[in-house]
């Protein structure tokens, strides 16, 4: 719709498009109002006729079959609010905190800690995807109690993962952001429960899964009315061996142009090995990522899950020092740095 399109013109429009049959999707900016048409019908037809309507600054078709999260859909790159902050916008925004919430100690250690070297949103999960039923499966809603805890403490976002779509009405009353894990990025029902949830989803790609998969995982989201999803590369299966996985970096590339939401990169679960994390940390500001999700752990020898891969607040400090110079580059090339 044009930028100052009145409810009526916009009420007219979505009437139209459910006379030719399509269910209407109504998506509104802070801008404008874009209304997607979906489903089986005279294409030509209805484009044509809405294109006259008073109102109407464009209808197109987009070929893509994940159609709400396409850079057809929507050409200027989505920011996605949280606590004051933007996912997406002109902060390269730095996740970071342990695998595994543990103890109010560890928990609020790790916030101060990672708060104090510059990141804004503190993670860590409650509910743990863990590949042997006899690991540590997290602390469940003490968990989440704790976290909350730790935002009280610090002022830090808080997010968390989500395993099943029983649970997202409980961790939407604790976190700010539900994080969909690598092994469940199909799970529909998780999806389309996330989609009804107010609070924005951290979507990680499955470690077998293609970007047209990834993709369509976050069109579920959107599709079910929730548009905040933002994107993570984490690593995928391959035959190497030297890391845990292999961060297919140019994934960032690849998604940045094919949709308009943000795309972080997890360096701890694609390398596995805590020497690697800065580096590909640098990588991910470099390919233009819009933040990391980092693990730190004030006592990684003792960490219940991910120890190997988790940062001491030390080396969390060093790196985001080593960072600095790189993310001034990020916001240059963005347009939003000090000298441009
Ligand atoms: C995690 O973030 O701790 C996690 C389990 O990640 P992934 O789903 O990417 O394996
Ligand atoms: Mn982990």
């Amino acid at each position: 719709m044009r930028l100052h399109a009145t409810r009526e013109e916009i009420e007219s429009v979505c009437a139209r498009i459910r006379d030719f049959g399509y269910k209407v999707h109504t998506i509104e900016g802070e801008e404008r109002v874009v209304i997607g048409a979906v489903g089986v019908g005279d294409v030509t037809e209805c484009l044509e006729s809405l294109t006259a309507m008073p109102g109407v600054e464009n209808a197109v078709r987009i070929s893509a079959p994940y159609k709400f999260v396409s850079r057809e859909f929507r050409q200027e790159r989505s920011r996605i609010r949280v606590n004051g902050l933007e996912i997406g916008g002109s902060e390269f925004v730095v996740m970071a905190g342990p695998c595994s919430v543990e103890s109010e100690r560890q928990i609020l250690t790790a916030a101060e800690a990672v708060a104090k070297a510059g990141a804004r949103i503190l993670r860590g999960g409650a509910f743990k995807p863990r590949t042997s039923p006899y690991d540590f499966q997290g602390l469940e809603e003490e968990g989440l109690k704790l976290l909350a805890k730790a935002r009280q403490a610090t002022g830090l976002a808080i997010v968390t993962e989500v395993m099943s779509d029983a649970d997202v009405g409980l961790i939407s009353e604790y976190a700010d952001i539900l994080q969909i894990g690598a092994r469940n990025m199909q799970n529909f029902a998780l999806l389309k429960a996330a989609g009804r949830s107010p609070r924005p989803v951290l979507l990680k790609r499955g470690m077998s899964s293609t970007l047209k998969e990834l993709l369509m995982s976050a069109e579920y989201i959107v599709a079910h009315g929730n548009p905040n999803v933002v994107l993570c590369e984490r690593g995928i299966r391959t035959f190497e061996t030297a890391t845990r996985n292999t961060c297919d970096l140019t994934a960032v590339a690849v998604l940045n142009e094919l949709s308009h939401l943000p795309v972080i990169v997890d360096p701890s679960h694609a390398t596995g090995k805590r020497s690697l994390v800065p580096a590909l940390s640098r990588a991910a500001v470099a390919i233009g990522a819009d933040g990391i999700i980092v693990e730190v752990h004030p006592w990684p020898d003792k960490a219940a899950s991910d120890g190997a891969q988790s940062l001491t607040p030390a080396l969390f400090h060093a790196m985001m020092q080593e960072m600095k110079p790189y993310i001034e580059l990020w916001k240059q090339a963005r347009g939003c740095g000090a000298t441009a």
